[in-house]
């Protein structure tokens, strides 16, 4: 149909608006070259709107029929305000959570418990195929599992998103999927092993944000083997870019790992590690924010405890690693002043009072020399050619170094657990296939970019580039097999983008080069990308100034300030103090951990100027490999190669994608908080019941929370969501209505949710789609339905292939339109 054709008097539009995004119009004349008179549909206000190009009309709507469809490729108009619309009202209506959008599901966090993960949804959705049941993270799990069995290759769960959007969660979900339909019978209990893992990484790599209460601050690519019965055999996980810089310094609300708090919470029980209350760490109390709603962080240490038991980390190994991270904390709160102790010492700089209660038990801790340490946290050997000569620090590079080394021993001990987790996850047993679940941080843009978010954002491309080629496969194969004729087209592919960022001459190498040169600085590397990479089509110059450049990623335009490039990429610490450490340590693990060091003779600090850590989060790999020459690599070097590592092993996997959304940002008033909810109860007065909530604590005092959705629930058995472990649910002892919060859940606010979409691919899988034929139909279901020929005279409008028959886009919604005025 022409334009004239689809733009008539009545027509259904989309037009934008700036808060909503999108808003509904219909159009009041018979459209004509270069203006389109519309009338908005909620205000009723009549716009013209100026046709430039015909090609870029106002998007038109689907039929009422087609909305809330749980599959957007069955839409006739496949376009974002079609896909932000639909996912709204499923969420927004019908509470529906989950939408495919062909190959993806979408997932929008609800910040709200819901009773749709206990083990009978788990055996509902086994043996089913993707489309006969909602869209569900154990659907797509499901397929996955079924794949594996079927085609004997192995699978990946790709999930996405941004701070709090629920990855972490789908990936956990998806995991007890498997463990639930993989369960080992035997012994081993390999599957309680594999969730036992998680608690462990969370202690150690989440922390509050202002975004999320438990955000993970490193990408995590699990694969659960399985034998040939297709049962779990084992699991390894591989980890990605945990951020060191929040165990020295956390923003306003912020907080340090967790498990710093959890061992402060149980101080008391273990004297010799000297802790004290949390808020007396300086590195625990820079955000201001120590506690976290709902969370007992006493109990969450005995959660950790368990799983650590669990895991078969011997209790030698845990006292160690919590000597370790006592270690830490006493570092940090060792007081560096300009004051020298003693009145003959003429130097000027930074010095420790020999008194200083937390050198002493630093000291104690380790089994090392109270000189020695105090020594190498105030000085530092510089070598030039002919000699070697140890100067006093000034107070600012003192503090910087000592808080490189506190991250440096961090760095290691989550390296040291992630081995202790895979040497228990990897059994001997025969592995013959693996699902892979990756949940890594989707792409990120803030006000002030650093060298972290071009990581990040560097990763996304990569995965961005599989998915996009993984798309554009599906959609070949489905033609062919399906026997339709079908020209191949070009899709978005990012390559170029890549290219300027791992090219010889590109971003990453300029970094590492620049990190060489004697006289580097993050100027210095800033200029020399504008000379350099000007010719790229994806780099861009800043309008103002000269300390940043622009990288334009698939999903947007990122301005990355230079400033902390060069030092985040470098991440070293002071030789003399590891060697100090190392060589004279009666802890066994901290020798370990460093035994792979090798001292760094290029360890560079930065500029006396340079004031504590930098309030971005610093980024840093967690098991620096070296170089053939014995040279530490740099953390993009590490990284770029740990990615191509990751997208080897995907790419030789079939993937399945979840995107996640973050429907609001305002996280706490929509949450329902079941730990909340139970400390409520730990008195015992019954309220009147004024909410839609019930909460109903088991015998054993772990909590399952029951969700009563109408009047007519109440009181009967509704489906448990389990929480900890509360499996079968015990019968209920007392009943307490808690009400979760004063607003309304499920609030999905546009602007920020079709911005995710942008970001995610979503959009442009439609768009890969839509250059073909995006709607498609089994015979049976068009049987019911249609008189084709006589209506699409255009033979280019559809096409029958084998099972389906094929539409280009729109057509659909032209044959409705007919049904319905028949
Ligand atoms: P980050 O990148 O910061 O790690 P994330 O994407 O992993 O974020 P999660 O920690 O998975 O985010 O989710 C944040 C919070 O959102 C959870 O703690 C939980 O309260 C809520 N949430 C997420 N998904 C769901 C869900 N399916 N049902 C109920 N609540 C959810
Ligand atoms: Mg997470």
């Amino acid at each position: 149909m022409t334009t004239k054709e689809l733009y008539t008097k009545g027509a259904r539009i989309w037009v934008e608006h700036p808060e909503k995004v999108w808003e509904s119009a219909t159009v009041t004349a018979d459209y004509r070259s270069g203006v389109l008179i519309v009338k908005v549909d909620q205000t009723q206000e009549i716009r013209q709107i100026k046709i430039k190009d015909e090609k870029q009309m106002p998007p038109l709507r689907n039929p009422s029929l087609l909305i809330g469809q749980n599959d957007l490729t069955s839409l006739s108009y496949l376009h974002e305000p079609a896909v932000l619309h639909n996912l709204k009202v499923r969420f927004c209506d019908r509470n529906a959570i989950y939408t495919y959008c062909g190959i993806v599901l979408v997932a929008i966090n609800p910040y709200n418990e819901l009773p749709i993960y206990g083990d009978e949804t788990i055996m509902a959705y086994r043996g089913q195929a993707m489309g006969d049941l909602d869209p569900h993270i154990f659907a797509v799990s499901e397929e996955a599992y079924t794949k594996l069995e079927r085609e004997k290759r192995d699978q990946s769960i790709i999930v996405s998103g941004e701070s709090g959007a629920g990855k972490t969660v789908s990936a956990k979900y998806a995991m007890r999927y498997f463990a639930a339909v993989g369960g080992n019978a035997s012994e081993t209990q390999v599957e309680r092993k594999v969730l036992a893992s998680s608690p462990i990484m969370e202690a150690i790599g989440n922390a509050k944000t202002t975004r999320n209460d438990n955000s993970s601050r490193f990408g995590k690519f699990i694969e659960i083997h399985f034998d040939d019965q297709y049962r779990i055999s084992g699991a390894s996980m591989r980890t990605y870019l945990l951020e060191k810089s929040r165990v020295v310094y956390q923003s306003a609300g912020e907080r340090n790992y967790h498990i710093f708090y959890q061992l402060c919470a149980a101080a008391m029980h273990m004297p010799e590690l000297e802790l004290d209350h949390q808020d007396s760490f300086h590195y625990l109390n820079q955000g201001g924010s120590p506690d976290i709603d709902g969370v007992d962080d006493l109990r969450a240490f005995n959660e950790t405890r368990t799983a650590l038991t669990t895991l078969g980390v011997t209790e030698t190994e845990q006292q160690n690693m919590f000597t370790v991270l006592a270690t830490i904390l006493h570092l940090g709160n060792i007081e560096l002043t300009c004051e020298p102790e003693s009145t003959d010492a003429e130097e000027d700089g930074a010095y420790i009072d020999q008194k200083d209660k937390h050198l002493q038990k630093v000291c104690n801790l380790l089994g090392i020399s109270k000189p020695e340490l105090s020594r190498w946290l105030t000085h530092r050997r510089i070598a030039s050619a002919h000699e070697v000569i140890v100067s006093r620090m000034d107070i600012h590079r003192a503090a910087f170094a000592r808080d490189a080394l506190a991250k440096r021993m961090y760095g290691e001990l989550f390296a040291w657990l992630v081995k202790c987790v895979n040497r228990a996850l990897e059994t001997a047993q025969h592995r013959s296939h693996f699902i892979g679940v990756l949940d890594i941080y989707g792409f990120e843009t803030f006000e002030i970019n650093s060298f972290e978010q071009f990581c990040i954002n560097y990763a996304n491309e990569k995965l961005q580039q599989q998915f996009n080629s993984h798309v554009f496969k599906l959609e070949q194969d489905e033609y062919i097999k399906e026997e339709i004729s079908w020209k191949m087209i070009d899709f978005y592919d990012n390559q170029p983008c890549i290219d300027l960022i791992e090219d010889r001459l590109g971003v990453l190498a300029l970094l590492d080069e620049q990190c060489r040169v004697p006289q580097g600085s993050d100027q210095g590397f800033v200029t020399k990308l504008h000379e350099t990479c000007h010719k790229y089509p994806h780099f861009m110059k800043p309008r103002f100034g000269n300390a940043a450049f622009i990288i334009k990623h698939f999903a947007d335009n990122v301005e990355y300030q230079c400033g902390g490039f060069l030092e985040k990429n470098r991440d070293t610490v002071s030789s003399e103090q590891l060697e100090c450490i190392k060589s004279a340590t009666s802890c066994r693990l901290v020798h370990a951990m460093l035994e792979s060091e090798r001292a760094d003779q290029s360890a560079t600090l930065p500029p006396p100027s340079r004031r504590r850590a930098p309030a971005v989060p610093q980024a840093s790999l967690t098991q620096p490999p070296r170089r053939a020459s014995g040279q530490k690599q740099t953390v993009g070097a590490q990284f770029r190669a740990s990615l191509s590592a990751l997208m080897a092993t995907l790419s030789a996997t079939t993937p399945h994608y979840v995107r996640c959304i973050k429907p609001n940002d305002t996280k706490e008033p929509f949450q329902f908080h079941p730990h909340r909810a139970v400390n409520q109860l730990s008195g015992s007065v019954i309220g009147e019941c004024e909410c839609d909530w019930e909460v109903r604590v088991c015998a054993n005092e772990r909590a399952c929370v029951c969700r009563v959705q109408t009047e007519a629930d109440r009181g009967r058995a509704v489906p448990h969501v389990a929480w900890g472990r509360c499996q079968p649910p015990p019968p209920p002892h007392y009943v307490r209505c808690i009400k979760p919060n004063t607003k309304e859940p499920f609030q999905f606010h546009p602007q920020r949710a079709v911005n995710q979409l942008r970001a995610c691919g979503v959009l442009e899988t439609i768009r890969i789609s839509a250059a073909g034929f995006p709607s498609r139909w089994l015979y049976l279901d068009f049987f019911n339905r249609r008189i084709l020929e006589k209506h699409l005279k255009d033979p280019d409008k559809y096409q029958f292939g084998a099972t389906k028959i094929f539409f280009r886009a729109g057509q659909v919604a032209y044959l409705e339109k007919l049904r319905a005025d028949i």
